[in-house]
């Protein structure tokens, strides 16, 4: 298969090309803009041969976009591209419009014009697969809210869309942007919402890496409000092996939740990835403290922010087989071991260098 992957040089999408890439013999064609959070040194040298190709693209440019289906002809696209991360979207809301909205539009468009035009063969074999979140629907009651022995709600592919941020609600227009064009246009297409993803080549910004490497340096590790706030874990490579399996063998018009079953608060989250350093690290401790957790220190609350998000992932496991490999723990483990080994990566990030080219380049 010949696959075009938006968002590619990203946290998950990077995770699906390196999958694609180890595991398959599909071509990759990885669309991505390169905003802030696009590093193409998530892709190791050693996996860029002739089957993966990379365009530089503003899924925003529907000449492009037009360009890049006309010139590689993919049997399926995976849309990962987007701006994900839920602060930047309450400082900034515009930006994630224009990406997660418009952008999914336009490529959509672009999707269509090329799929009416493909022989009646390939036409019934092309997939336009949209990868999205389980912030589409809202939150959840919190466990401390409930009377104890309740039974604790799920979110299944049938919980009705209440977003909270600006962030969610611009993934929940994509979700509905998708649906549309299947519904009024017939292109065949299929979305999944999965929950919190860690793992490694993760951007810095973001809860997991932030906490690595802020106790790494001997920083606080902040924590928003009293840190109940409860997230489903699930390690990136267990949902990128999820991904390619529904982009192959998902049916058209289906949905998908993807979730780990692992849901924890993220002050246990915090609590565990420095239970890891102290096992993992202890000689980068600095002298002052005697356990990393020491550094954890609360902070404001975010505004709007979700009580409790928990995945129902029945159907994918029954239907596509799919159940992840790793556990909390042990998923946890690699990633703060991928951090420990993996300087050279994440101190690019942290001075800017990646901007600048490949590993080695623009020192
Ligand atoms: P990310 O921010 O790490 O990566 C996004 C990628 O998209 C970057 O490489 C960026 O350069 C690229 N991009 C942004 N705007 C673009 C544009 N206009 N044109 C082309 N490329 C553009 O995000 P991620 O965490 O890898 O998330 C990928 C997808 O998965 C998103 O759609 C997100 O909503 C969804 N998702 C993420 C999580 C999670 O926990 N991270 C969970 C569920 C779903």
């Amino acid at each position: 298969m010949k696959i075009l992957v938006t968002g590619g040089a990203g946290f998950i999408g990077s995770a699906v090309v390196r999958h694609l890439l180890k595991n398959t013999q599909d071509n990759v064609i990885n669309v991505d803009a390169l905003t802030y959070a696009g590093n193409t040194e998530s892709i190791p040298d050693e996996l860029q041969g002739g089957r993966y190709t990379f365009e530089q693209v503003d899924i925003c440019d529907a000449a492009e976009m037009k360009r890049v289906f006309e010139t590689h002809q993919p049997d399926a696209v995976m849309h990962l591209a987007a701006e994900s991360h839920v602060d930047r979207s309450i400082d900034g809301p515009g930006a994630f419009i224009q990406t997660n909205v418009v952008g999914t539009y336009t490529l959509l468009d672009a999707a269509r014009e090329y799929w009416q035009n493909l022989t009646k063969e390939r036409k019934a074999q092309f997939l336009f697969h949209h990868i999205s979140t389980d912030e589409v629907y809202g939150d959840l009651p919190h466990p401390d809210e409930l009377p104890s022995g309740s039974e604790l709600p799920l979110f299944t592919e049938d919980t009705p869309y209440a977003p909270s941020s600006p962030y969610s609600a611009s993934k929940a227009s994509s979700d509905h942007l998708v649906r549309s064009w299947q519904r009024t246009y017939g292109l065949p297409t299929v979305i999944t919402n999965c929950s919190n993803n860690y793992g490694p080549y993760h951007f810095p910004e973001k809860l997991v890496p932030h906490i690595i490497l802020n106790a790494l340096a001997g920083k606080p590790l902040p924590v928003y409000g009293d840190g109940s706030q409860i997230r489903d874990w699930l390690f990136v490579e267990d949902h990128a092996r999820a991904l390619c399996l529904v982009v192959k063998s998902g049916r058209v018009g289906e949905t998908f939740n993807i979730g780990g079953h692992n849901e924890k608060r993220n002050l246990d989250v915090v609590r565990t990835i420095c239970a890891l350093l102290d096992e993992l690290a202890p000689e980068q401790r600095a002298a002052d403290i005697s356990a990393y957790a020491d550094l954890i220190t609360f902070v404001k609350d975010r505004p709007g922010h979700d009580a409790r998000y928990a995945i129902d992932a029945t159907l994918i496991q029954k239907e596509l087989g799919w159940s992840p490999e790793e556990d909390f723990v042990s998923g946890m483990r690699k990633t703060v071991q991928w951090y420990l080994s993996n300087e050279s990566w994440w101190q690019r990030v942290l001075t800017g260098k990646y901007k600048l080219g490949r590993l080695g380049e623009g020192e």
